[in-house]
Order: C-alpha cells, then sequence, then structure tokens
C-alpha cells in the first residue's frame, strides 16, 4: 500500500499494519522512516525513481525488528548512511533492551488496526527480528556495519533538517520521535499509533511513568498531521482532540 502525501512532502509505504515513511529532504536527499521489512528497498525502488531522489538516511523511531529490519540492506543498496536513537547504539555495544516482547504484540496489535492483510507483511515482520534490531529473545540483532551515528533530543535529521528528534521513552527506553514544526507533523513511532481513526499512545510500555511524561509532552504539540508505526495516518486541526 502506497500513500503519497506531497503536500507533506513524504510517502507512506504500507504492508499490513507495518508503516514505513520516505521524507524528501534537502535537494535530492531522501530519508527513509522505520524500514522494518527485510524487503523494503523492493517497495522503494520505484517510488526512489518516482521522486528523482537517492535515499541518503536511513533512520528509525527504536530498535524494535520491525522497525529496522530492512535498514542494513536498504542502506547498502543505496549507499546511504544509517542513524539511529543514540540508545539503540549502545544495544550494539551490549546493553540490553528492555522491551514488551514482538510475540507478544504479534498477537494483540492486528486485532487493533483493521488494516487488509498483506502476506508479505506478515511474513516481513516474523523475518524482520533475525535480520536487525530487537524484540526477540537474543537481544539486539545487527548484521551490518557499525551505523553512522545517534540521534537524540533537539537534533535535526540528517539531510532533512525540517524534522526534530524528541526523546520519547515509555514503549521502549529508545524511543524517539520527529517533529515537523512548520507542517505540523509528527512521525510517531510506536509511541502513539493509530486505531479506527484516533490517536492511540502505545498500550504496552516497558516504563509507565516514562511513558506518561512522554504523552504530556506530546499531547503539547499543535499536531495536524499523525503519521504512525502502526495505523493509518490522522489528519485533523488538532488530533488530540479526536
Ligand atoms: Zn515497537
Amino acid at each position: 500500500m502506497i500513500e503519497r502525501m506531497p503536500e507533506l512532502s513524504l510517502t507512506r509505504v504500507s504492508r499490513w499494519f507495518f508503516n514505513c515513511y520516505l521524507l524528501r529532504g534537502e535537494d535530492d536527499a531522501l530519508v527513509v522512516v522505520d524500514p522494518g521489512m527485510p524487503r523494503i528497498a523492493q517497495d522503494l525502488a520505484p517510488l526512489t525513481t518516482e521522486l528523482r531522489g537517492s535515499v541518503r538516511v536511513v533512520t528509525a523511531t527504536h530498535g524494535h525488528g520491525d522497525h529496522v529490519g530492512g535498514a542494513v540492506d536498504l542502506a547498502r543498496r543505496s549507499d546511504a548512511a544509517i542513524h539511529l536513537p543514540a540508545l539503540t547504539l549502545s544495544y550494539l555495544d551490549g546493553a540490553h533492551p528492555r522491551t514488551p516482547s514482538l510475540a507478544q504484540m504479534a498477537r494483540a496489535w492486528p486485532l487493533l488496526f483493521g488494516q487488509p492483510f498483506d502476506r508479505g507483511g506478515a511474513v516481513g515482520s516474523l523475518l524482520a527480528t533475525g535480520t536487525a534490531g530487537f524484540g526477540g529473545p537474543r537481544g539486539m540483532v545487527w548484521t551490518g556495519p557499525p551505523p553512522t551515528g545517534g540521534l537524540s533530543e533537539g537534533m535535526s535529521l540528517p539531510h532533512a533538517p525540517e524534522w526534530t528528534v524528541l526523546d520519547s521513552p515509555g514503549h521502549t527506553d529508545d524511543s524517539i520521535v520527529f517533529w515537523n514544526e512548520r507542517t505540523r507533523t509528527l512521525l510517531s513511532g510506536d509511541a502513539v499509533v493509530s486505531i479506527q481513526g484516533r490517536p492511540c499512545f502505545a498500550p504496552d510500555v516497558v516504563d509507565a511513568e516514562a511513558a506518561m511524561r512522554t504523552e504530556h509532552r506530546l499531547r503539547d504539540l499543535p499536531v495536524a498531521h499523525l503519521l504512525p508505526g502502526h495505523g493509518r495516518p490522522i489528519h485533523a486541526e488538532s488530533v488530540w482532540a479526536l
């Protein structure tokens, strides 16, 4: 499923309820957020041609396999840099991530989103944790070269400086979101998902207090376009009023 949003300079590529976003950055640079499907490079290839750009940066809102499973392959094919949340990088150095398991999520979440089943999405999500990321029993898995850099509070997204990184722990400790103040767009990862047209703060968290602080903080943003890690985007004068 491909949804073009030229007014926001981005495209959503969705399989089942897994969302990946392709952002237009400076010049011909394209930035990919949450390439969770191991074969996402094939899904994106026709779009990068259509947009006459090249993928320069691959990034993710957190290190769960269904958000980074395609990162290494995509970056390798497009010669792009990988920038992950700073805390995710510490997991590559041996720190152990806390996580609500993907197995739990995989049982409960599909029921919530009501999007058409996509076999590629189902298989991809199963393969993802074996390729990169955490959520399975092995901790953080990473089969490629070390990422280029880390992202944390207040930084701009490389090659797309309209997007600012905000730390948003709760669902996981390493969660971040990307906020575009000009277009009032929030790429929320799993900090906020969308269910039946309404925003829903992640029901599965590793830190309830941090999740509450994140919720208060994000509700203070004047979000008009919520682009979640799972579920359909929401567009409204104030998404929080829905
Ligand atoms: Zn997650």
